[in-house]
């Protein structure tokens, strides 16, 4: 990877108490650090995304669905545009995205010229 987009996550769920959430919140701060210094030594970006609608955005045309999917749901079906895609595969080409990365080979957000090819 020439570049990493972290989700800039605070899991408020976790914490039941503060002490939970103290340590949830220095984990996940030491990791991101850990993760953007790596990124710096060898040179590479890391974005941080914000990942509220990862899950609801659609990584083809932007449009956001108005319902969360259910875990149970693991097929991500876009109303606008009609892209389908496995949610494991549209959350994170949404991050990249967002990063203002264009995913490579990842389906949907195609650089210029590239439109009419695949599109069905
Ligand atoms: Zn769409």
């Amino acid at each position: 990877h020439d570049a990493i987009a972290v989700e800039d996550f605070r899991p408020k769920f976790l914490a039941k108490s503060s002490m939970a959430r103290k340590a949830a919140d220095a984990a996940i701060g030491a990791t991101r650090k850990a993760l953007v210094e790596m990124g710096r030594k060898h040179g590479r970006a890391v974005h941080l995304v914000n990942p509220a609608h990862t899950t609801m955005d659609c990584a083809r045309c932007g449009a956001r669905a108005k319902h969360a999917l259910l875990l149970s749901e693991r097929t991500y079906t876009c109303t606008a545009c009609g892209a389908v895609s496995p949610r494991d595969k549209n959350s994170p080409s949404v991050m990249l995205v967002r990063a203002g990365l264009t995913p490579a080979g990842a389906e949907g957000v195609r650089p210029s010229g590239a439109l009419l090819q695949g599109a069905a």
